[in-house]
């Protein structure tokens, strides 16, 4: 994949101690830096915006030409979409991307099939975890550590994830198996629906929100949000920039559904209820879960990821590290964003997978 290799990244692992020294160095001077500069404001004139967007209606032409039963059905699915808009958008704060500094040079906005990124020479972590692991830049077939899912536990073929949460999670999924309330008559058939994701893989979806070729709540977000910047603030709602997701990490799994509609179905509450209840001692922990409960800033609450607590907290310690150094590249719209703020925000935006509290785990 790409002109990356772990040749490359590992081929002086015997300067690791000097490396560790020099980076601290380095971010001891960023932090100090950082420090200087004034608090990230939240923004809600955006979220206003989509909503008056999705109420004002369609295209009255287009409407004449379909019949009333589709009309009653398009109404319902916007009055749901509105509704859990509305509902997601109540709680969360975000980084005012609007900030930052517009970019001087023209961009391209087309997507580039193959993503080229230099990494810097500070590249190996305790635990020997690189920068390309926390990136997703690792082929995962060259990971040691990985395993793939069986078929039979796994949404799609080939899904990888690191070896102990995979044993983990087949301790998680006998016990929702084996469930039997009045609401889970029938216990909780738990499949992965997302492990181990590339960098390659975010890109596509990342891009594809960008250009509006996936749509977001059914919203082409190029056309709601022509400004990109704020844009990205929409795709950060549920998606992390290509390099800057958990699911690089192999730490963490999606369950249940991805679709945030499910969770509000009697069935997809009562599944999530459960998990909430019994999969912390089971060695998972809800990552994204809602602003101001253990976290105060970061992507939307998400009621599927879920990450693995033993493995978890090295993984962010590490990519934190790795990438405040970093400038985000090879996506559209990574000129935008700012490694302070992405790591800040979203990267430690999280309610930590052991449970512990930031400062506990040495991150200032
Ligand atoms: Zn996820």
């Amino acid at each position: 994949m790409s002109d990356l290799s772990e040749q490359q990244l590992s081929k002086n692992p015997q300067d690791d101690l000097l490396q560790e020294r020099l980076l601290q160095e380095r971010i001891t001077k960023w932090q100090a830096q950082e420090r200087q500069k004034p608090p990230v404001p939240n923004s809600k004139a955006l979220n206003r915006k989509l909503t008056n967007q999705a109420k004002s209606g369609s295209n009255p032409q287009e409407l004449n030409q379909i019949t009333k039963k589709q009309m009653e059905m398009f109404l319902k699915q916007d009055r749901i979409r509105t509704e859990l808009r509305e509902k997601l958008q109540n709680k969360t704060p975000f980084p005012k991307l609007s900030k930052l500094s517009k970019p001087k040079e023209q961009r391209n906005e087309k997507a580039g099939s193959t993503t080229k990124i230099v990494l810097p020479e500070l590249s190996m972590f305790s635990g020997g975890i690189t920068l390309a692991n926390v990136m997703g830049l690792t082929p995962p077939d060259q990971r040691k550590d990985f395993i793939v899912i069986p078929r039979e536990f796994a949404n799609k073929p080939g899904m990888y994830v690191l070896e102990e949460v995979y044993q983990d999670f087949l301790k998680l999924k006998e016990a929702a198996a084996n469930v039997r309330t009045a609401e889970l008559p029938h216990g909780i058939r738990l499949e992965i629906l997302s492990g181990y994701r590339s960098f390659e893989r975010q890109k596509a979806i990342w891009d594809g929100k960008f250009s509006g070729t996936i749509l977001v709540q059914g919203v082409n977000l190029k056309e709601a949000f022509p400004d990109p910047r704020e844009r990205i603030e929409e795709i950060l709602k549920f998606s992390a920039p290509p390099g800057l997701s958990r699911h690089h990490y192999g730490t963490d799994i999606d369950l249940l559904s991805t679709d945030p509609e499910y969770f509000l179905t009697e069935k997809g509450a009562a599944e999530y209820q459960w998990l909430k209840e019994n999969a912390p001692a089971l060695g998972f922990n809800q990552t994204y879960t809602e602003i101001g409960d253990g976290r105060e800033t970061g992507h939307s609450k998400e009621d599927w990821h879920w990450t693995h607590k033993k493995t978890g907290d090295l993984y962010t310690v590490a990519a934190s590290t790795f990438l405040r150094q970093i400038q985000p590249t090879g996506f559209l719209g990574a000129e935008y964003l700012s490694p302070a703020q992405m790591v800040d925000n979203f990267v430690l935006g999280i309610k930590f997978p052991s449970g512990e509290k930031k400062e506990k785990l040495q991150i200032f």
